[in-house]
């Protein structure tokens, strides 16, 4: 997964860690991809550095505040710009090709898994080609999602028919992609909705044919005994914009009727829908969602 750019960042921590030693004395370093210079100036450590052991509990944990045995996260090294993907993510298309989808065969292909016939062209690719929906051909619960669209430059159709497609996680669970500028539709279907359950906070679309970015934390529902026991959450920002704040969400999507939970695995691929409107995609990446306190490694 690492690229060269991320192989170099790891040199330069590995670099930086000598820096650390070198106490007391001024250190200019210099990245390569050329942010400002920055100085050191390093005292020497102390056990007070590590943290503390005579502080109370943090209430029904095994750490004490500041507790020095408490695992430090993993490093992950972010994206050269904002939007690009950081060191740990699934890339699930970097503007070449679609061999992290599959969409699923009709008739006598039925049964089966087939290459993606959604047209890539020049950094993105392009639903509306009614051969079906797309999926991962991994699968995901809980995860950070971070997705770029762009609607159709030939502005056509009316409401639900103009720009229409969507990200469900899970291949269940929808954030609706449509072009919401100057299209009045119903408000729990237009873009950023979590779709026929709650619309967006706000209405933050682009102009048809602009990027535009949906970043998404998506809780999976969990099931027991046939019973949802806990519901799925949606958070998403639309173009930095929060549009869903950890919103419950009631069931997997549906048109015209209440969503409801019927249990299924923890983990299933992610789906993108194809409403027959040549919806652009880019830049597309997934983190499942870290835990907190595991053993460093
Ligand atoms: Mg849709």
């Amino acid at each position: 997964m690492f690229t060269a750019r991320h192989r170099t960042a790891r040199s330069f921590l590995a670099a930086a860690a000598v820096y650390l030693t070198v106490s007391g004395v001024v250190v200019l370093t210099q990245q390569t991809s050329s942010p400002p210079a920055t100085a050191q100036r390093l005292a020497p450590r102390t056990p007070a550095d590590d943290g503390f052991t005579d502080t109370p509990m943090l209430p029904g944990m095994r750490w004490h505040v500041h507790d020095p045995a408490r695992p430090h996260p993993p490093v992950v090294i972010p994206g050269a710009t904002a939007g690009a993907a950081p060191s740990d993510a699934v890339v699930l298309f970097d503007g070449r090709d679609l061999s992290k989808w599959a969409q699923h065969g009709t008739g006598a292909d039925s049964n089966k898994l087939l290459d993606p016939k959604w047209p890539v062209r020049a950094g993105y690719f392009e639903t509306g080609a009614q051969t079906g929906s797309l999926y991962t051909r991994e699968s995901f619960g809980d995860m950070q999602l971070h997705v770029e669209w762009a609607s159709p430059t030939v502005i056509e159709g009316n409401s639900q028919g103009r720009g229409n497609s969507g990200i469900f996680a899970m291949g269940l669970y929808e954030i609706q992609v449509m072009d919401s500028y100057n299209n009045k539709t119903y408000a729990d279907g237009q873009a950023g909705a979590i779709y026929g359950q709650w619309p967006p906070l706000a209405n933050v679309a682009r102009k048809p044919g602009e990027w535009q970015t949906y970043d998404i934390v998506f809780e999976a529902p969990r099931f027991e005994n046939g019973k949802v026991v806990k519901p799925a959450f949606q958070t998403v920002f639309w173009n930095g914009v929060i549009i869903h704040n950890r919103q419950e969400v009631m069931g997997a999507t549906v048109y015209r009727d209440v969503a409801k939970y019927s249990p299924h695995a923890a983990e299933l691929p992610l789906m993108l829908q194809d409403h027959r409107n040549p919806v652009r995609y880019r830049n597309i990446w997934v983190r499942p969602l870290g835990k907190y306190d595991q053993p460093e490694k």
